[in-house]
């Protein structure tokens, strides 16, 4: 069928016709209202890349971004220059100078933007695209994938992150978490505050420090603070002192992790397979080769297949095997429902650890008689930094992710902005920031 052209089009093809013409179609593509509207657009085909110049009608009254009122046009800001999403595979860019409002008020200010937010580079539409798939990718790959550099990304990321936390509500968690994370060799530490009951991380500080944790808890008032109900964390003075502090009755809504407790005792029995199996290998060969996992591991995780070598290595006498046994038998102790019981129980194991024999395991059981107290609200309160189970899977996704952070400042940013729970989207004005006269010379329009 041969080509119409535009002379030859009759009623019913106009409304096709129509779109094929390029102002109107960018704005349908926009969704640009009155009083605005396309002034140009330019296809450069040789740079790929689309250029929208957008005006607005002469007789319009402008919005003050502060108090909302309408007021005559005072004059026009420098053109800004948008990113949007591509038309295409082309890079499309909107030009627009903004009008600017004398308010009586609040004086000269230019109007809440419409097409991305003041200070950006991008559009709402391209700025939440990046957010998009920032969320699903490496900041490498995200810059590679949107056609930005690397700083670029990371000012996108930081940008939303800042935007969250200040929308985020005033709140304390009821149920919260403390815990650090070790982000690269050499120990380095970040720590971090969870919401148990919301998944989400609600504070980072890059070390385990009294100071940095006390900053937290003076966000809020005490009245604020005596609404957590529950404190999870690891044995760390540190953090216990700040809690303490802040927290009305914190001696009883301290947990101690179970799973840094039980740390600490594997941590013993680790040593103790160690310094026999050197022993063994000196005397002539060690059975213990290749064994560390069997002894950590639960005694339900041990897999199949090294079921039978592990029998057979209990059944010898030795020492790193009553060590096992003494572990196995302290995760026990958080079956119990009452604290007293709890108690009971520990008094048993802990006569049991110290006379052992075995050093590390009664240095062990020693720490934890120390802070005995802190383990047993475990009944009352039932909490666990895995309770944050959601939040560690999406932290080490983050950290698989680090190579690209370069600073710990990005790694803060990056945990934020994927396990804070925080709504990093950019949203334009909700009123119309201009109306126009009709002929019957009443203001009405704007672009929703
Ligand atoms: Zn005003």
């Amino acid at each position: 069928m041969a080509l119409k052209r535009p002379t030859d089009l009759n009623e019913k093809d106009k409304n096709v016709f129509s779109l094929m013409d390029d102002k109107l179609l960018f704005t349908k593509i926009l969704g640009l209202r009155a009083p605005w509207f396309i002034q140009q657009v330019v296809v450069d085909g040789q740079a790929q890349r689309v250029d929208i110049y957008v005006g607005h009608e002469p007789d319009i009254r402008v919005r003050c971004p502060v108090c909302d009122e309408l007021y005559g046009l005072y004059d026009h800001a420098p053109e800004r220059v948008y990113r949007h999403l591509n038309t295409c595979q082309m890079q499309t860019y909107i030009h627009v100078r903004p009008p600017r409002v004398n308010c009586p008020t609040h004086g000269v200010k230019q109007i809440g933007s419409e097409f991305g937010e003041n200070g950006s580079e991008l559009s709402f539409g391209f700025e939440r695209f990046v957010i998009r798939v920032a969320q699903e990718c490496s900041i490498e790959a995200t810059a590679r994938l949107c056609g930005l550099s690397w700083d670029q990304s990371w000012n996108i990321l930081e940008r939303a992150v800042d935007r969250g936390r200040a929308r985020k509500p005033h709140r304390v968690p009821s149920r919260m978490g403390v815990d650090e994370k070790s982000i690269a060799r050499g120990h380095k530490y970040e720590s971090l505050v969870y919401d148990l009951d919301a998944g989400t991380v609600e504070f980072v500080w890059d070390d385990r420090g009294q100071q940095s944790l006390e900053t937290y808890y003076r966000q809020f008032s005490r009245e604020e603070l005596s609404g957590i109900q529950a404190v999870a964390m690891d044995m760390w003075d540190p953090f216990i002192a700040a809690t303490k502090k802040y927290v009305p009755d914190a001696q009883k809504k301290i947990v101690f992790d179970r799973f840094h407790v039980m740390r600490h005792v594997l941590d013993a029995v680790d040593q103790i397979r160690k310094s026999e199996h050197r022993q063994l290998s000196e005397a002539g060969e060690s059975p213990l080769k290749g064994t560390k996992y069997l002894w950590l591991w639960s005694q339900e995780n041990v897999p199949a297949w090294r079921q039978e070598e592990f029998a057979a290595l209990k059944a010898r006498d030795l020492k790193v095997c009553r060590a096992w046994a003494i572990k196995e038998n302290l995760r026990h102790l958080w079956s119990y429902r009452y604290q007293a019981h709890m108690r009971n129980y520990f008094k048993r194991w802990y006569f049991w650890a110290t006379h052992s024999r075995l050093k590390p395991i009664k240095k062990a059981a020693q720490t934890l008689k120390v802070h005995i107290d802190n383990i047993v609200t475990y009944a009352k309160h039932r909490i666990t930094n895995a309770l944050g189970e959601a939040i560690n899977a999406k932290i080490e996704k983050v950290k698989r992710m680090a190579c690209g952070f370069r600073n710990r400042a990005h790694y803060r940013t990056a945990i934020y902005f994927h396990c804070g729970g925080l709504d990093l989207f950019p949203k334009p004005p909700t009123l119309p920031t201009l109306c126009f006269k009709t002929a019957s010379s009443q203001y009405v329009g704007g672009t929703h």
